[in-house]
Order: structure tokens, then sequence, then C-alpha cells
């Protein structure tokens, strides 16, 4: 598999945040990866761009101590950029790994990703694209379907909410009684087909990242079921954390122009009839 570095980065990265005593938030290069739960019991929530696995692994060792594993590596959805280090990370910790049932074609040398569609969102990251890799992992039988019931493995409290549309098989995580929210890729808190912003972290809603999405409409019902929930803690897959009144307008704005925020004008995976 191609594992090209993708020479992107923001001033954010390698500076983690604890958003909730129990739930910390590290960027590496443009992604975000989460560290759920505490010294005792603890998940870890995506596995970021290819050849990260040592910071992710230094990182944990300062927040937990060393020698620390997690119970599992849980994932929003199989793209590159979230299971890069994905191998390395399980080679060292040798742990399950959970994600939604739709999405485990992708993570089982089943089916590749369709390819990107660079011409949307007009942006350097946009560009950059078509270097993403798109073909399935093959993590056989390392891999298992989250719990139907709709229980986190290992995140007590936690459930996890169907939000396809940016993949088949995305998920997001949500918390009742803090109402906090890890989002993955169904909506973000930065531009990320822009660079510029990328680099900068410019805080600004808009939806699942447009070159990859293939399913608009679902992406669109995806941002209501998560609005639905009124969550007051947002983390992102990509940007940094919302909270608060900024989250919960800046929900409604995505959702009330949607077609303007996060539909492409025009791309392969657009169909519009406006
Ligand atoms: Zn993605
Ligand atoms: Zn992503």
């Amino acid at each position: 598999m191609k594992e090209p570095f993708i020479p992107v980065t923001s001033i954010a990265s390698g500076i983690g945040q604890e958003v909730m005593p129990d739930l910390y938030y590290f960027p590496v290069q443009i992604v975000n990866v989460i560290f759920a739960g505490t010294h005792d019991e603890w998940v870890l929530i995506d596995a970021v761009m290819p050849n990260s696995a040592d910071k992710i692994i230094d990182e944990a060792e300062k927040r937990f101590g060393e020698g620390t594993r997690p119970r599992a590596i849980i994932l929003t959805h199989g793209h590159f950029d979230h299971t890069g280090s994905l191998k390395e990370l399980l080679e060292r910790w040798k742990v399950p790994v959970c994600a939604h049932i739709l999405e485990l074609p992708y993570l089982t040398g089943e089916t590749d990703y369709p390819e990107p569609d660079s011409s949307v969102g007009g942006g350097l990251v946009s560009g950059m694209s078509p270097m993403f890799p798109t073909e399935a992992l093959h993590l056989e039988n390392q891999v298992s379907p989250l719990p139907e019931e709709g229980t986190v493995p290992f995140m007590n409290g936690w459930r996890w909410i169907h939000t396809p549309g940016h993949t088949p098989g995305h998920v997001s995580f949500f918390r009742e009684n803090d109402a906090s929210l890890i989002a993955g890729d169904a909506f973000v808190t930065v531009q990320q087909e822009s660079l510029y912003k990328v680099m900068t972290q410019k805080q600004e809603i808009s939806g699942p990242p447009k070159y990859l999405t293939t399913d608009w409409e679902a992406a669109y019902e995806s941002v209501k079921k998560l609005n639905d929930l009124n969550p007051q803690l947002a983390v992102t897959g990509h940007g940094l954390p919302m909270s608060g009144q900024l989250l919960g307008t800046s929900l409604v704005k995505l959702i009330d122009r949607f077609h303007d925020i996060a539909v492409p004008e025009h791309g392969k995976y657009v169909d519009r009839d406006d």
C-alpha cells in the first residue's frame, strides 16, 4: 500500500487538549485522535495519518503512564487519514478494533473507497486529495462490528450514532449525561478543503470533507440527527473542539444553509437539480 507523506500540518499539530476530564484530543498534522477514558480503562478513537504511531504512543504514555495500552481502537470510519497508523499501533498494542458493520468491507480488503474528487472545494487540500490512498485495509479477524444495541465497548455512558454520508458506515459517539459528542467527519470545525484554513485551524463549521464525501443527502440527515441531540461539546475529526452556544448556532447555520456551506457546486458525487 502506498503511504504518501501528505505535506500539510496545522498550528495545532502536537498540542493536545483535555476537553473533559476523561476526553483528550490530540491533533496530528491535519487530523485528530481522541483518548477517551481514564488511566484504568481507555480507548483510542481513530488512528490518524500514516507514520504517526510513535507520536500517538508517546502522547498516550505521557497521559496514562509508561507501557499503557488502550482496551480497543474504535473507528469513526476507515478513511486513510483516520486509519493510517492503525497497522503500526496494532503491532505494538495488539488490541481489538471496532467499527460500524457497514464500514467493515473497507477494513477487511473487500472494497476500496471511491477515489477522492479533487475538483470540489477548490482548495489545496482538495487538490492534493488524489495522493490520498483509498485501498481497503486488511484487518480481517482483528476488526469487529460495534454492538448492535448501540453501546460502545469500554466507553460507559456513550452510545454510537450511525451518521452515514461521508462514508456508508460512519459513526459518531454521544454521551447523554454531559452532551459530549465525538463527531468524526460527520461535520468538522474547519474548512478542510482549504490549506490556509487547515494550517491556521480557523474555526468555522463545515460539512464533511468534500473531496471524500459520496452521499450528500445522507450527510445532511446525519448532521440533523446530531443537532437533535443538542450537543454541548463537539470534538470533530478535523479542526478545534467547539462547545456551548457557538456549537449550537453553528449547527443550526450548517443545517439551514447545508447546500451552500457543505455541498460542492459540482463534482462527481453531486447530483444537484438547482
Ligand atoms: Zn473521512
Ligand atoms: Zn477525515
